[in-house]
């Protein structure tokens, strides 16, 4: 079976940057599991993911525009510390988990001053061209469940 929409494809991947380093891989742990089509995945990844089946592999270079965006400074914003939890413990590289009208999102420390910090609020992986080195491990049809809650189910997935 291709991975094509409505389908559950079970793949390995690694994750690197331009400089090589490891930012994210499945290998070791536990394959990732998504509904192909419904977005789950960065867009550049899906679209070199469509048609392959089980057992292929594929290396791919993705642009920002079709994973994560361009950075935006506009997302960078000056907060006072008194508005900021935690009081003198903030450092440069801290990361907090703010209720965005996205869920959770994810905003970065990027300056401190004596009064107030700076927050970076886009992606982490914003700007960023990512390198991807997948393997397929197994493609099925999503069940009409699975469809309907836009999860997977059983190995790889949700459990309920
Ligand atoms: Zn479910």
């Amino acid at each position: 079976m291709q991975i094509k929409e409505n389908t559950v494809a079970t793949i390995e991947y690694t994750l690197t940057d331009d400089s090589g380093e490891v930012l994210d891989t499945s290998r070791g742990s536990e394959p990732l599991s998504y509904i192909h089509g419904v977005g789950g995945l960065v867009p550049g990844l899906e679209a070199e993911l469509e048609g392959k089946s089980a057992g292929d592999t594929l290396k791919v270079r993705i642009a920002p525009e079709d994973a994560y965006g361009e950075r935006d400074e506009d997302l960078v914003a000056r907060v006072p510390r008194s508005q900021m939890p935690g009081g003198a413990d903030l450092e440069v590289g801290m990361q907090f988990q703010a209720s965005g009208p996205d869920g959770g999102e994810v905003v970065t420390l990027v300056r401190v001053e004596d009064d107030a910090v700076w927050l970076d609020s886009n992606h982490p992986l914003a700007g960023m061209h990512l390198n991807f080195d997948v393997t397929v491990v197994s493609v099925r049809a999503a069940t009409r469940e699975e469809m309907q809650h836009g999860h997977v189910h059983g190995q790889g997935g949700h459990h309920h």
